[in-house]
Protein backbone atom coordinates (compact mmCIF):
# COMPACT_ATOMS: atom_id res chain seq x y z
CA UNK A 1 0.00 0.00 0.00
CA UNK A 2 1.11 3.34 -0.65
CA UNK A 3 2.68 5.81 2.28
CA UNK A 4 0.53 8.70 2.40
CA UNK A 5 3.83 10.45 3.51
CA UNK A 6 4.96 10.93 0.39
CA UNK A 7 2.24 12.23 -1.15
CA UNK A 8 3.79 15.70 -1.13
CA UNK A 9 3.83 18.64 -3.25
CA UNK A 10 6.21 18.14 -6.55
CA UNK A 11 6.00 14.42 -6.04
CA UNK A 12 4.52 12.49 -9.08
CA UNK A 13 2.13 9.75 -9.52
CA UNK A 14 0.25 8.12 -12.12
CA UNK A 15 -3.14 8.15 -13.34
CA UNK A 16 -5.58 5.84 -15.38
CA UNK A 17 -6.09 7.15 -18.39
CA UNK A 18 -8.46 6.04 -21.53
CA UNK A 19 -6.28 6.20 -23.73
CA UNK A 20 -2.58 6.22 -22.74
CA UNK A 21 -3.61 3.77 -19.75
CA UNK A 22 -1.38 5.93 -17.59
CA UNK A 23 -0.60 9.33 -17.66
CA UNK A 24 1.46 11.50 -15.35
CA UNK A 25 0.38 14.28 -12.90
CA UNK A 26 2.32 16.12 -10.09
CA UNK A 27 1.19 16.79 -6.72
CA UNK A 28 -0.01 20.02 -6.30
CA UNK A 29 -0.43 19.94 -2.50
CA UNK A 30 0.74 17.67 0.54
CA UNK A 31 -1.62 15.46 1.10
CA UNK A 32 -2.78 14.41 4.75
CA UNK A 33 -4.19 11.03 5.21
CA UNK A 34 -7.86 11.54 5.61
CA UNK A 35 -7.83 13.94 2.84
CA UNK A 36 -10.43 12.42 0.01
CA UNK A 37 -9.03 14.34 -2.88
CA UNK A 38 -5.58 14.78 -4.14
CA UNK A 39 -4.94 18.17 -6.04
CA UNK A 40 -2.79 17.04 -8.97
CA UNK A 41 -1.71 19.24 -12.05
CA UNK A 42 -1.47 17.25 -15.19
CA UNK A 43 1.33 17.93 -18.00
CA UNK A 44 -0.58 19.96 -19.93
CA UNK A 45 -0.92 22.40 -16.55
CA UNK A 46 -4.68 21.52 -16.29
CA UNK A 47 -5.69 21.30 -12.74
CA UNK A 48 -7.47 18.27 -11.35
CA UNK A 49 -9.09 16.89 -7.93
CA UNK A 50 -8.37 13.08 -8.12
CA UNK A 51 -11.00 11.44 -5.49
CA UNK A 52 -9.05 9.14 -3.27
CA UNK A 53 -9.04 7.15 -0.24
CA UNK A 54 -6.05 5.70 1.99
CA UNK A 55 -6.14 2.46 0.14
CA UNK A 56 -6.46 3.77 -3.49
CA UNK A 57 -3.23 6.76 -3.77
CA UNK A 58 -2.47 6.61 -6.78
CA UNK A 59 1.15 5.22 -7.88
CA UNK A 60 3.83 7.18 -7.26
CA UNK A 61 6.17 7.93 -10.22
CA UNK A 62 9.78 6.77 -9.75
CA UNK A 63 12.65 10.14 -10.06
CA UNK A 64 13.50 10.90 -13.16
CA UNK A 65 17.46 9.52 -12.86
CA UNK A 66 16.09 5.78 -12.40
CA UNK A 67 13.84 5.40 -15.40
CA UNK A 68 15.42 3.94 -18.22
CA UNK A 69 16.98 1.23 -15.78
CA UNK A 70 17.83 -1.80 -17.78
CA UNK A 71 16.79 -4.08 -14.57
CA UNK A 72 13.16 -3.23 -13.39
CA UNK A 73 14.13 -4.12 -9.83
CA UNK A 74 16.56 -0.88 -9.71
CA UNK A 75 13.41 1.01 -9.56
CA UNK A 76 12.20 2.21 -6.52
CA UNK A 77 8.20 1.69 -7.34
CA UNK A 78 7.89 -1.26 -9.12
CA UNK A 79 4.26 -1.58 -10.41
CA UNK A 80 2.38 -1.77 -13.69
CA UNK A 81 3.08 2.10 -14.86
CA UNK A 82 5.90 2.54 -13.83
CA UNK A 83 7.22 -1.00 -15.81
CA UNK A 84 5.25 0.19 -18.82
CA UNK A 85 7.12 4.13 -18.51
CA UNK A 86 10.51 2.28 -18.22
CA UNK A 87 10.03 -0.37 -21.16
CA UNK A 88 8.58 2.38 -23.24
CA UNK A 89 11.69 4.87 -22.16
CA UNK A 90 14.03 2.34 -23.32
CA UNK A 91 12.59 1.63 -26.50
CA UNK A 92 11.07 4.67 -28.02
CA UNK A 93 14.29 6.34 -26.51
CA UNK A 94 17.24 4.17 -27.20
CA UNK A 95 15.76 1.38 -29.21
CA UNK A 96 16.12 -1.09 -26.67
CA UNK A 97 14.03 -3.90 -26.63
CA UNK A 98 15.15 -6.26 -23.70
CA UNK A 99 15.08 -5.22 -20.14
CA UNK A 100 16.12 -7.56 -16.77
CA UNK A 101 13.54 -7.78 -14.43
CA UNK A 102 15.86 -9.88 -11.50
CA UNK A 103 16.62 -13.38 -13.32
CA UNK A 104 13.78 -12.87 -16.13
CA UNK A 105 14.74 -10.78 -19.40
CA UNK A 106 11.43 -8.86 -20.79
CA UNK A 107 11.23 -8.82 -24.80
CA UNK A 108 9.42 -6.17 -26.85
CA UNK A 109 8.53 -6.99 -30.27
CA UNK A 110 10.14 -4.43 -32.41
CA UNK A 111 8.26 -5.87 -35.26
CA UNK A 112 11.44 -5.20 -37.69
CA UNK A 113 14.98 -6.72 -37.81
CA UNK A 114 17.98 -5.11 -35.30
CA UNK A 115 21.27 -5.64 -36.24
CA UNK A 116 21.67 -7.51 -32.69
CA UNK A 117 21.46 -11.20 -33.33
CA UNK A 118 25.01 -11.59 -35.73
CA UNK A 119 27.15 -14.32 -34.88
CA UNK A 120 29.89 -11.72 -33.25
CA UNK A 121 27.07 -10.59 -30.62
CA UNK A 122 26.66 -14.50 -30.13
CA UNK A 123 30.72 -14.60 -29.02
CA UNK A 124 30.40 -11.14 -27.16
CA UNK A 125 27.55 -12.69 -25.00
CA UNK A 126 29.92 -16.13 -24.86
CA UNK A 127 31.55 -16.52 -21.16
CA UNK A 128 30.07 -13.41 -19.66
CA UNK A 129 28.09 -13.33 -16.81
CA UNK A 130 24.36 -12.09 -16.98
CA UNK A 131 24.97 -8.78 -15.31
CA UNK A 132 27.83 -7.52 -17.22
CA UNK A 133 26.61 -7.37 -20.26
CA UNK A 134 23.44 -5.28 -21.87
CA UNK A 135 20.21 -7.05 -21.54
CA UNK A 136 19.64 -9.75 -24.19
CA UNK A 137 17.98 -13.34 -25.30
CA UNK A 138 22.01 -14.45 -25.85
CA UNK A 139 22.89 -13.53 -21.82
CA UNK A 140 20.07 -15.39 -21.05
CA UNK A 141 21.19 -18.80 -22.84
CA UNK A 142 24.62 -18.14 -22.22
CA UNK A 143 23.58 -17.95 -18.15
CA UNK A 144 21.73 -21.56 -18.89
CA UNK A 145 24.74 -22.88 -20.81
CA UNK A 146 27.06 -21.89 -18.01
CA UNK A 147 24.69 -23.14 -14.77
CA UNK A 148 25.01 -26.71 -17.12
CA UNK A 149 28.68 -26.20 -17.97
CA UNK A 150 29.50 -25.23 -14.17
CA UNK A 151 27.33 -27.46 -12.07
CA UNK A 152 26.83 -30.01 -13.95
CA UNK A 153 22.98 -29.62 -14.02
CA UNK A 154 20.27 -29.79 -16.42
CA UNK A 155 18.14 -26.22 -17.44
CA UNK A 156 15.12 -25.17 -18.75
CA UNK A 157 14.63 -21.83 -20.57
CA UNK A 158 10.70 -21.01 -20.67
CA UNK A 159 9.46 -18.34 -22.96
CA UNK A 160 5.64 -16.58 -22.32
CA UNK A 161 3.83 -14.29 -23.47
CA UNK A 162 0.44 -13.51 -25.50
CA UNK A 163 0.27 -14.34 -28.80
CA UNK A 164 2.65 -12.02 -31.30
CA UNK A 165 4.86 -11.41 -28.67
CA UNK A 166 7.86 -12.90 -30.14
CA UNK A 167 8.19 -15.88 -28.40
CA UNK A 168 8.86 -18.29 -30.83
CA UNK A 169 11.32 -15.69 -32.37
CA UNK A 170 13.05 -15.31 -28.74
CA UNK A 171 12.99 -19.96 -28.57
CA UNK A 172 14.77 -19.86 -32.22
CA UNK A 173 17.65 -17.19 -31.03
CA UNK A 174 18.58 -19.08 -28.06
CA UNK A 175 18.52 -22.35 -29.77
CA UNK A 176 20.74 -20.20 -32.26
CA UNK A 177 23.14 -19.61 -29.52
CA UNK A 178 23.33 -23.02 -27.33
CA UNK A 179 24.43 -24.50 -31.41
CA UNK A 180 26.71 -21.32 -32.07
CA UNK A 181 28.67 -21.72 -28.47
CA UNK A 182 28.70 -25.29 -28.34
CA UNK A 183 29.50 -26.30 -32.00
CA UNK A 184 32.86 -28.41 -32.48
CA UNK A 185 35.01 -28.50 -35.38
CA UNK A 186 33.87 -32.31 -36.04
CA UNK A 187 30.56 -32.60 -35.49
CA UNK A 188 28.56 -29.80 -37.23
CA UNK A 189 26.20 -31.25 -38.97
CA UNK A 190 24.24 -32.05 -35.32
CA UNK A 191 23.58 -28.03 -34.68
CA UNK A 192 22.38 -27.56 -38.15
CA UNK A 193 19.92 -30.41 -38.18
CA UNK A 194 18.49 -29.17 -34.32
CA UNK A 195 18.18 -25.61 -36.11
CA UNK A 196 16.25 -27.30 -39.18
CA UNK A 197 13.58 -28.68 -37.13
CA UNK A 198 12.09 -25.39 -36.42
CA UNK A 199 11.29 -24.37 -40.35
CA UNK A 200 9.80 -27.60 -40.83
CA UNK A 201 7.05 -27.92 -37.39
CA UNK A 202 6.63 -24.21 -38.56
CA UNK A 203 5.80 -24.97 -42.05
CA UNK A 204 2.98 -27.28 -40.72
CA UNK A 205 1.85 -25.75 -37.04
CA UNK A 206 2.08 -22.64 -37.68
CA UNK A 207 -0.36 -20.20 -39.56
CA UNK A 208 -1.48 -16.84 -39.91
CA UNK A 209 -3.46 -15.09 -37.45
CA UNK A 210 -5.48 -11.83 -37.14
CA UNK A 211 -2.80 -11.20 -34.19
CA UNK A 212 0.58 -13.18 -36.19
CA UNK A 213 1.43 -13.63 -39.74
CA UNK A 214 3.17 -16.64 -37.91
CA UNK A 215 1.65 -18.09 -35.13
CA UNK A 216 2.47 -21.13 -33.37
CA UNK A 217 -0.98 -23.38 -33.07
CA UNK A 218 0.83 -25.82 -31.11
CA UNK A 219 3.36 -26.49 -28.00
CA UNK A 220 6.75 -27.09 -28.70
CA UNK A 221 9.35 -28.02 -26.04
CA UNK A 222 12.61 -29.07 -27.13
CA UNK A 223 15.19 -30.86 -25.21
CA UNK A 224 18.95 -29.83 -26.56
CA UNK A 225 21.68 -33.13 -25.61
CA UNK A 226 24.62 -31.96 -24.87
CA UNK A 227 27.78 -34.37 -24.14
CA UNK A 228 30.64 -33.89 -21.73
CA UNK A 229 32.20 -31.93 -23.16
CA UNK A 230 28.86 -29.66 -23.73
CA UNK A 231 28.81 -29.56 -26.99
CA UNK A 232 25.31 -30.68 -28.99
CA UNK A 233 24.67 -34.30 -29.19
CA UNK A 234 21.26 -34.30 -30.62
CA UNK A 235 18.00 -33.43 -29.69
CA UNK A 236 14.58 -34.85 -29.10
CA UNK A 237 11.18 -32.57 -29.22
CA UNK A 238 8.14 -33.18 -27.44
CA UNK A 239 4.91 -31.08 -28.85
CA UNK A 240 1.45 -30.08 -27.61
CA UNK A 241 -1.93 -30.06 -28.91
CA UNK A 242 -1.84 -29.00 -32.21
CA UNK A 243 -5.22 -26.98 -33.27
CA UNK A 244 -6.53 -29.52 -35.80
CA UNK A 245 -9.66 -27.30 -36.27
CA UNK A 246 -7.64 -25.24 -38.57
CA UNK A 247 -7.39 -27.46 -40.96
CA UNK A 248 -11.01 -27.55 -42.22
CA UNK A 249 -12.06 -24.17 -40.83
CA UNK A 250 -10.37 -20.71 -40.77
CA UNK A 251 -12.00 -17.04 -39.59
CA UNK A 252 -11.60 -14.19 -42.03
CA UNK A 253 -8.08 -13.01 -42.73
CA UNK A 254 -6.71 -15.74 -41.21
CA UNK A 255 -5.18 -18.99 -42.93
CA UNK A 256 -4.34 -22.22 -42.67
CA UNK A 257 -1.08 -23.96 -41.95
CA UNK A 258 1.57 -22.60 -44.35
CA UNK A 259 2.19 -26.33 -45.81
CA UNK A 260 -1.06 -25.67 -47.90
CA UNK A 261 0.05 -22.59 -49.35
CA UNK A 262 3.67 -23.83 -49.90
CA UNK A 263 2.42 -26.73 -51.94
CA UNK A 264 -0.47 -24.29 -53.86
CA UNK A 265 2.25 -22.25 -55.32
CA UNK A 266 4.32 -24.87 -56.35
CA UNK A 267 1.70 -26.96 -57.91
CA UNK A 268 3.04 -26.24 -61.26
CA UNK A 269 6.16 -27.60 -60.61
CA UNK A 270 6.70 -30.76 -62.89
CA UNK A 271 7.48 -33.21 -60.00
CA UNK A 272 4.14 -32.17 -58.76
CA UNK A 273 1.68 -32.31 -61.12
CA UNK A 274 0.73 -36.05 -60.39
CA UNK A 275 -1.20 -34.15 -57.20
CA UNK A 276 -3.55 -32.29 -59.22
CA UNK A 277 -3.32 -29.12 -57.39
CA UNK A 278 -3.54 -25.79 -58.65
CA UNK A 279 -4.48 -22.31 -56.74
CA UNK A 280 -5.03 -22.14 -52.83
CA UNK A 281 -7.92 -19.73 -53.95
CA UNK A 282 -9.42 -23.53 -55.63
CA UNK A 283 -9.73 -25.10 -52.47
CA UNK A 284 -12.47 -24.57 -49.68
CA UNK A 285 -9.71 -25.82 -46.91
CA UNK A 286 -7.46 -22.91 -48.03
CA UNK A 287 -9.83 -20.24 -49.06
CA UNK A 288 -12.24 -19.79 -46.12
CA UNK A 289 -10.25 -16.90 -44.54
CA UNK A 290 -10.65 -14.81 -47.88
CA UNK A 291 -7.15 -14.06 -48.49
CA UNK A 292 -4.36 -16.49 -49.31
CA UNK A 293 -1.66 -14.47 -49.03
CA UNK A 294 0.91 -13.13 -46.46
CA UNK A 295 2.16 -9.79 -47.56
CA UNK A 296 5.90 -10.15 -47.65
CA UNK A 297 5.89 -13.63 -48.23
CA UNK A 298 6.71 -15.80 -51.09
CA UNK A 299 5.00 -19.51 -50.63
CA UNK A 300 7.00 -20.90 -53.36
CA UNK A 301 10.70 -19.65 -51.98
CA UNK A 302 9.35 -21.56 -48.59
CA UNK A 303 8.31 -24.35 -50.09
CA UNK A 304 11.81 -24.98 -51.66
CA UNK A 305 12.96 -23.96 -47.95
CA UNK A 306 11.14 -26.53 -46.84
CA UNK A 307 12.29 -29.44 -49.16
CA UNK A 308 16.11 -28.40 -48.55
CA UNK A 309 14.86 -28.29 -44.83
CA UNK A 310 13.54 -32.13 -44.93
CA UNK A 311 16.70 -32.88 -47.15
CA UNK A 312 18.84 -31.66 -44.71
CA UNK A 313 17.20 -33.58 -41.60
CA UNK A 314 17.99 -36.82 -44.27
CA UNK A 315 14.31 -36.93 -44.48
CA UNK A 316 14.45 -38.42 -48.13
CA UNK A 317 12.41 -37.55 -51.45
CA UNK A 318 10.11 -40.68 -51.00
CA UNK A 319 9.27 -39.65 -47.73
CA UNK A 320 8.80 -35.99 -48.82
CA UNK A 321 6.75 -37.24 -51.83
CA UNK A 322 4.27 -39.29 -49.47
CA UNK A 323 3.77 -35.85 -47.16
CA UNK A 324 2.79 -33.95 -50.38
CA UNK A 325 0.67 -36.71 -51.57
CA UNK A 326 -1.47 -36.70 -48.43
CA UNK A 327 -1.13 -32.59 -47.67
CA UNK A 328 -3.02 -32.37 -51.31
CA UNK A 329 -5.63 -35.48 -50.78
CA UNK A 330 -6.63 -33.31 -47.58
CA UNK A 331 -7.20 -30.08 -49.85
CA UNK A 332 -9.08 -32.72 -52.39
CA UNK A 333 -11.44 -33.97 -49.42
CA UNK A 334 -12.13 -30.69 -48.54
CA UNK A 335 -13.70 -29.89 -52.32
CA UNK A 336 -15.39 -33.47 -52.65
CA UNK A 337 -19.39 -32.16 -52.74
CA UNK A 338 -21.97 -33.66 -50.43
CA UNK A 339 -25.58 -32.87 -51.47
CA UNK A 340 -28.82 -33.20 -49.37
CA UNK A 341 -30.54 -36.29 -51.05
CA UNK A 342 -33.55 -35.70 -48.60
CA UNK A 343 -33.60 -34.11 -45.21
CA UNK A 344 -32.51 -37.52 -43.97
CA UNK A 345 -30.03 -38.49 -46.62
CA UNK A 346 -26.57 -37.17 -48.18
CA UNK A 347 -25.18 -39.00 -51.10
CA UNK A 348 -21.52 -37.91 -52.87
CA UNK A 349 -21.06 -38.66 -56.66
CA UNK A 350 -19.04 -41.30 -57.91
CA UNK A 351 -17.66 -38.74 -60.54
CA UNK A 352 -16.68 -36.23 -58.30
CA UNK A 353 -13.79 -35.18 -59.34
CA UNK A 354 -11.66 -34.38 -56.11
CA UNK A 355 -13.16 -37.59 -54.46
CA UNK A 356 -11.52 -39.36 -57.67
CA UNK A 357 -8.33 -37.90 -56.92
CA UNK A 358 -8.39 -37.69 -53.03
CA UNK A 359 -8.86 -41.75 -53.47
CA UNK A 360 -6.23 -41.76 -55.93
CA UNK A 361 -3.35 -40.27 -53.86
CA UNK A 362 -4.26 -42.44 -50.80
CA UNK A 363 -5.30 -45.39 -52.78
CA UNK A 364 -8.83 -45.83 -51.72
CA UNK A 365 -11.68 -47.20 -53.20
CA UNK A 366 -13.65 -44.06 -54.21
CA UNK A 367 -17.44 -46.22 -53.91
CA UNK A 368 -16.61 -46.91 -50.25
CA UNK A 369 -15.57 -43.98 -49.15
CA UNK A 370 -18.52 -41.87 -50.90
CA UNK A 371 -21.08 -44.63 -49.05
CA UNK A 372 -19.36 -44.17 -45.77
CA UNK A 373 -19.06 -39.87 -46.01
CA UNK A 374 -22.83 -40.68 -45.69
CA UNK A 375 -23.56 -43.42 -43.77
CA UNK A 376 -22.47 -44.66 -40.24
CA UNK A 377 -22.58 -47.91 -39.26
CA UNK A 378 -24.39 -48.50 -35.33
CA UNK A 379 -23.04 -52.12 -33.78
CA UNK A 380 -25.36 -53.16 -30.97
CA UNK A 381 -25.37 -56.36 -29.21
CA UNK A 382 -28.01 -58.34 -31.49
CA UNK A 383 -27.32 -56.50 -35.05
CA UNK A 384 -25.34 -54.15 -37.39
CA UNK A 385 -27.28 -51.54 -38.83
CA UNK A 386 -26.23 -48.95 -41.46
CA UNK A 387 -27.87 -45.53 -41.35
CA UNK A 388 -28.00 -42.93 -43.89
CA UNK A 389 -26.90 -39.33 -42.32
CA UNK A 390 -27.89 -35.88 -42.77
CA UNK A 391 -25.83 -33.54 -45.10
CA UNK A 392 -24.44 -31.80 -42.21
CA UNK A 393 -23.36 -34.68 -40.60
CA UNK A 394 -21.68 -36.02 -43.47
CA UNK A 395 -19.67 -32.83 -43.74
CA UNK A 396 -18.49 -32.94 -40.32
CA UNK A 397 -17.75 -36.80 -40.99
CA UNK A 398 -15.55 -35.84 -43.96
CA UNK A 399 -14.23 -32.62 -41.83
CA UNK A 400 -12.97 -35.20 -39.06
CA UNK A 401 -11.65 -37.63 -41.71
CA UNK A 402 -9.40 -34.53 -42.61
CA UNK A 403 -8.62 -33.49 -39.32
CA UNK A 404 -7.51 -36.99 -38.07
CA UNK A 405 -5.54 -37.27 -41.21
CA UNK A 406 -3.59 -33.93 -40.22
CA UNK A 407 -3.37 -34.57 -36.75
CA UNK A 408 -1.20 -37.85 -37.89
CA UNK A 409 0.71 -36.76 -40.52
CA UNK A 410 2.03 -33.77 -38.04
CA UNK A 411 2.84 -36.52 -35.67
CA UNK A 412 4.31 -38.22 -37.87
CA UNK A 413 6.58 -35.59 -39.31
CA UNK A 414 7.73 -34.46 -35.80
CA UNK A 415 8.64 -38.48 -34.98
CA UNK A 416 11.05 -38.19 -38.19
CA UNK A 417 12.59 -35.12 -37.28
CA UNK A 418 13.26 -36.86 -33.72
CA UNK A 419 14.76 -39.53 -35.41
CA UNK A 420 16.92 -37.39 -37.12
CA UNK A 421 18.04 -36.06 -34.13
CA UNK A 422 18.98 -39.30 -32.27
CA UNK A 423 22.08 -39.68 -31.35
CA UNK A 424 24.44 -42.41 -30.09
CA UNK A 425 26.01 -42.24 -27.01
CA UNK A 426 25.15 -41.16 -23.37
CA UNK A 427 23.18 -37.57 -23.03
CA UNK A 428 25.55 -35.67 -20.13
CA UNK A 429 23.03 -32.77 -19.52
CA UNK A 430 20.31 -31.16 -21.43
CA UNK A 431 18.97 -27.65 -21.98
CA UNK A 432 14.97 -27.28 -22.80
CA UNK A 433 13.23 -24.33 -24.56
CA UNK A 434 9.63 -24.04 -24.19
CA UNK A 435 7.48 -22.28 -26.91
CA UNK A 436 4.32 -22.97 -26.52
CA UNK A 437 1.03 -20.74 -28.22
CA UNK A 438 0.72 -17.27 -26.54
CA UNK A 439 -2.62 -16.39 -24.86
CA UNK A 440 -5.25 -14.83 -27.58
CA UNK A 441 -9.02 -14.32 -27.69
CA UNK A 442 -10.81 -13.70 -30.96
CA UNK A 443 -14.04 -12.57 -32.33
CA UNK A 444 -14.79 -16.16 -31.77
CA UNK A 445 -13.59 -18.51 -29.85
CA UNK A 446 -13.25 -22.54 -29.87
CA UNK A 447 -12.53 -25.08 -27.66
CA UNK A 448 -9.04 -24.66 -28.61
CA UNK A 449 -8.59 -21.11 -28.05
CA UNK A 450 -9.66 -22.23 -24.39
CA UNK A 451 -7.54 -25.04 -24.07
CA UNK A 452 -4.60 -22.56 -25.59
CA UNK A 453 -5.15 -20.22 -22.86
CA UNK A 454 -5.64 -22.59 -20.21
CA UNK A 455 -2.36 -23.87 -21.45
CA UNK A 456 -1.18 -20.18 -20.27
CA UNK A 457 -2.54 -20.01 -17.22
CA UNK A 458 -0.92 -22.97 -16.22
CA UNK A 459 2.52 -21.63 -17.01
CA UNK A 460 1.74 -18.30 -15.46
CA UNK A 461 0.94 -20.54 -12.24
CA UNK A 462 4.54 -22.00 -12.98
CA UNK A 463 5.99 -18.56 -13.43
CA UNK A 464 4.63 -17.20 -10.17
CA UNK A 465 5.39 -20.29 -8.34
CA UNK A 466 9.08 -20.22 -8.97
CA UNK A 467 9.45 -16.08 -8.97
CA UNK A 468 7.39 -15.50 -6.01
CA UNK A 469 5.99 -18.05 -4.35
CA UNK A 470 9.78 -19.94 -3.89
CA UNK A 471 11.59 -16.76 -3.22
CA UNK A 472 9.45 -15.38 -0.32
CA UNK A 473 9.40 -19.11 1.25
CA UNK A 474 12.73 -19.03 1.14
CA UNK A 475 13.22 -15.51 3.00
CA UNK A 476 10.33 -16.85 5.63
CA UNK A 477 12.14 -19.99 6.10
CA UNK A 478 15.87 -17.90 6.90
CA UNK A 479 13.91 -15.51 9.20
CA UNK A 480 14.66 -12.54 6.72
CA UNK A 481 12.32 -9.96 7.75
CA UNK A 482 10.01 -9.51 4.70
CA UNK A 483 6.56 -7.92 3.58
CA UNK A 484 5.00 -10.48 1.40
CA UNK A 485 4.39 -9.31 -2.30
CA UNK A 486 0.44 -9.31 -3.04
CA UNK A 487 1.30 -10.89 -6.25
CA UNK A 488 -2.00 -12.17 -8.00
CA UNK A 489 -2.49 -15.80 -7.88
CA UNK A 490 -4.62 -17.19 -10.66
CA UNK A 491 -4.81 -20.60 -8.51
CA UNK A 492 -9.09 -19.85 -8.50
CA UNK A 493 -9.03 -19.49 -12.50
CA UNK A 494 -7.29 -22.47 -12.85
CA UNK A 495 -10.01 -24.12 -10.11
CA UNK A 496 -12.79 -23.10 -11.95
CA UNK A 497 -11.45 -24.84 -15.46
CA UNK A 498 -9.56 -27.99 -13.56
CA UNK A 499 -11.02 -28.53 -10.03
CA UNK A 500 -13.79 -31.17 -9.33
CA UNK A 501 -16.86 -30.12 -11.03
CA UNK A 502 -14.93 -27.64 -13.04
CA UNK A 503 -15.64 -26.17 -16.54
CA UNK A 504 -13.83 -29.69 -18.08
CA UNK A 505 -15.92 -32.07 -15.62
CA UNK A 506 -18.58 -30.67 -16.87
CA UNK A 507 -18.08 -30.96 -20.29
CA UNK A 508 -16.70 -34.12 -19.68
CA UNK A 509 -20.05 -35.13 -18.41
CA UNK A 510 -21.77 -33.33 -20.90
CA UNK A 511 -19.88 -35.19 -23.96
CA UNK A 512 -21.44 -38.33 -21.81
CA UNK A 513 -24.64 -37.84 -22.07
CA UNK A 514 -24.97 -36.23 -25.33
CA UNK A 515 -25.60 -38.53 -28.06
CA UNK A 516 -22.37 -40.70 -28.90
CA UNK A 517 -22.75 -39.90 -33.06
CA UNK A 518 -22.18 -36.49 -31.90
CA UNK A 519 -19.58 -36.81 -29.28
CA UNK A 520 -17.52 -38.60 -31.66
CA UNK A 521 -17.15 -35.48 -34.21
CA UNK A 522 -16.48 -33.38 -31.09
CA UNK A 523 -13.35 -35.59 -30.05
CA UNK A 524 -11.47 -35.86 -33.26
P1 LIG B 1 4.71 -15.53 -30.79
O1 LIG B 1 5.47 -16.81 -30.99
O2 LIG B 1 4.91 -14.94 -29.43
O3 LIG B 1 3.26 -15.63 -31.14
P2 LIG B 1 6.48 -14.65 -32.88
O4 LIG B 1 7.76 -15.01 -32.23
O5 LIG B 1 5.98 -15.53 -33.96
O6 LIG B 1 5.32 -14.44 -31.80
O7 LIG B 1 6.62 -13.14 -33.42
C1 LIG B 1 5.69 -12.57 -34.29
C2 LIG B 1 6.40 -11.73 -35.33
O8 LIG B 1 7.00 -10.60 -34.70
C3 LIG B 1 7.56 -12.44 -36.02
O9 LIG B 1 7.12 -13.14 -37.16
C4 LIG B 1 8.49 -11.32 -36.38
O10 LIG B 1 8.06 -10.70 -37.57
C5 LIG B 1 8.27 -10.31 -35.26
N1 LIG B 1 9.32 -10.42 -34.21
C6 LIG B 1 9.24 -11.08 -33.03
N2 LIG B 1 10.36 -10.95 -32.30
C7 LIG B 1 11.20 -10.21 -33.04
C8 LIG B 1 12.54 -9.71 -32.87
N3 LIG B 1 13.25 -9.98 -31.78
N4 LIG B 1 13.07 -8.94 -33.86
C9 LIG B 1 12.37 -8.65 -34.98
N5 LIG B 1 11.11 -9.07 -35.21
C10 LIG B 1 10.52 -9.84 -34.26
MG1 LIG C 1 4.81 -18.68 -31.57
Amino acid sequence: MALAELYTQYNRVWIPDPEEVWQSAEIATNYKTGDSVLHLRLEDGVELRFPVDPSTLPPLRNPDILVGENDLTALSYLHEPAVLHNLKVRFVESKLIYTYSGIILVAINPYKQLPIYGDTIIHAYSGQNMGDMDPHIFAVAEEAYKQMARNNKNQSVIVSGESGAGKTVSARYAMRYFATVSRSSNNTQVEDKVLASNPITEAVGNAKTTRNDNSSRFGKYMEISFDQRYQIMGANMRTYLLEKSRVVFQSENERNYHIFYQLCASAHRPEFKYLKLGSAEEFHYTNMGGNTVIEGVNDGDYMMETQKTFTLLGLKEDFQMDVFRILAAILHLGNVQITAVSDERSSVSLDDKHLNIFCELLDLESDKIAQWLCHRKIITTSETVVKPIMKFQALNARDALAKKIYAHLFDFIVERINKALQFSGKQHTFIGVLDIYGFETFDVNSFEQFCINYANEKLQQQFNLHVFKLEQEEYMKENIPWTLIDFYDNQPVIDLIEAKMGILDLLDEECMVSSAFLFSFCCV
